[in-house]
């Protein structure tokens, strides 16, 4: 049929495979790609050279044997917890997680029996004490949302060295830290995040050792949960830019932080590479180079009225309910990611009305100070 042109070319950027299968010339080959004896294709919901591009570009990052590349950050985090638990089998997680996450272990404990133990992830006494004969995982994030504590990853690896620890870097990216060095068995990230950083992609990857990794991968076959060639690709794009988005946001974050902790409009500022934040300490031991673009804010004043009126105000700053998005946006986390809450529930974790989460983005910092003063100063002036 002639559909593809019978000749041999060299791009300098990777091709897109937008294909479901590959054709197979014999049997035996079909079988030794099976079994991993050849190189090759088959079926995309299995793999497909921009997936196996992808997972290659990740475990380099991570200094990992192998990666894989999943529909989404959840689809990644799901395939993961499924693939080392089961029915009967108990779980440990942070309680402080992505709150998709902590939907995914509540729906995991009621349908599957996958039994689960909420801990403070930063005490690690206490998720020394969850350990039981049964317990297959533990699954913490690098950086908690919105609070920005920051998790012990090589304290927790140590404390509890027979679970493997399953360690979510959308946060941080492999730039600011690589999990699997300070000892955990798997490292997964929301690539629509950071990895691809510019918004218009959903994708999740994982990377660890080469027999964890092609259980997953299996697991995710069986769901369905791979991702799409195009989406791979874009990500894989996105990645070139990585270290130096990385950089410039840890940079510019820093700045706003310190700016932000002085302005009379604002009662109180969360970020580790302030002194008085609660993980500090932690923050300077793992992360020399800074800890991403999450800043979190308290405004003077009551209620949610302030957050909004600090939206209007702040036209060059986008509410947005993502993260790492090249462009710098806001969100609430009351109203988004902890509004599965009660607000009881929400203020006994220190979630507030009138906080409001900052996703530092690629802008100048004197653009954004600029922009966040006289968007304060407009809620002050009512
Ligand atoms: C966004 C996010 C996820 C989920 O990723 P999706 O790609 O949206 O499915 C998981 N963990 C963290 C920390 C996230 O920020």
């Amino acid at each position: 049929m002639g559909h593809i042109p019978d000749f041999v070319t060299t791009p300098s950027a990777p091709p897109i495979y937008q294909t479901t299968a590959f054709d197979v010339p014999d049997l035996d080959v079909l079988n030794d790609i099976h079994l991993g004896r050849a190189r090759g294709f088959i079926y995309t919901r299995d793999s497909n050279p921009n997936h196996a591009a992808l997972g290659r570009s990740i475990a380099q990052l991570e200094n990992a044997e192998a990666g894989a590349v999943f529909a989404s950050g959840m689809a990644a985090i799901a395939a993961a917890v499924m693939t080392l638990a089961g029915s009967g089998d108990h779980i440990i997680v942070a309680r402080s997680l992505y709150g998709v996450t902590l939907k995914l272990t509540r729906r995991l404990e009621n349908s599957f029996g996958i039994r689960t133990t909420y801990v403070d992830a930063t005490n690690i006494d206490e998720v020394t004490q969850a350990v039981q004969p049964q317990t297959k995982l533990c699954l913490v994030e690098t950086i908690s949302n919105p609070l920005l504590e920051v998790t012990d990853i090589p304290g927790i690896a140590a404390a509890i060295p027979q679970v493997p620890l399953i360690v979510d870097s959308t946060f941080t990216t492999p730039v600011l830290i690589r999990p699997l060095d300070h000892s955990a068995a798997l490292v997964v990230h929301s690539a629509s995040k950071y990895l691809n950083g510019h918004g218009d992609v959903m994708m999740g990857v994982c990377a660890g050792s080469k027999a964890l990794v092609r259980q997953i991968c299996d697991t995710s076959s069986v769901f369905g949960q791979n991702g799409n060639p195009f989406e791979s690709w874009l990500t894989q794009r996105g990645l070139r830019t990585l270290p130096l988005r990385m950089q410039q946001i840890c940079r510019t974050t820093n700045q706003l932080a310190e700016f932000m902790a002085t302005h009379p409009l604002i009662s109180r500022v969360y970020h580790p590479s302030l002194a008085g934040h609660g993980t500090a300490e932690t923050a300077q031991r793992l992360y020399p180079q800074g800890t991403g673009g999450i800043i979190t804010v308290q405004l003077k004043g009551e209620g949610r009225d302030v957050v909004t009126r600090f939206m209007r105000a702040a036209r060059e700053i986008p509410f947005s309910p993502t993260l790492a998005d090249s462009r710098t946006t806001i969100s609430h986390p009351a109203s988004t990611s902890h509004a599965f809450m009660k607000r009881e529930e929400r203020s006994a974790i220190g979630i507030t009305e009138e906080m409001i989460r900052f996703s530092v983005g690629l802008e100048p910092f004197e653009l954004l100070r600029d922009e966040i003063d006289q968007a304060l100063n407009a809620v002050a002036q009512r």
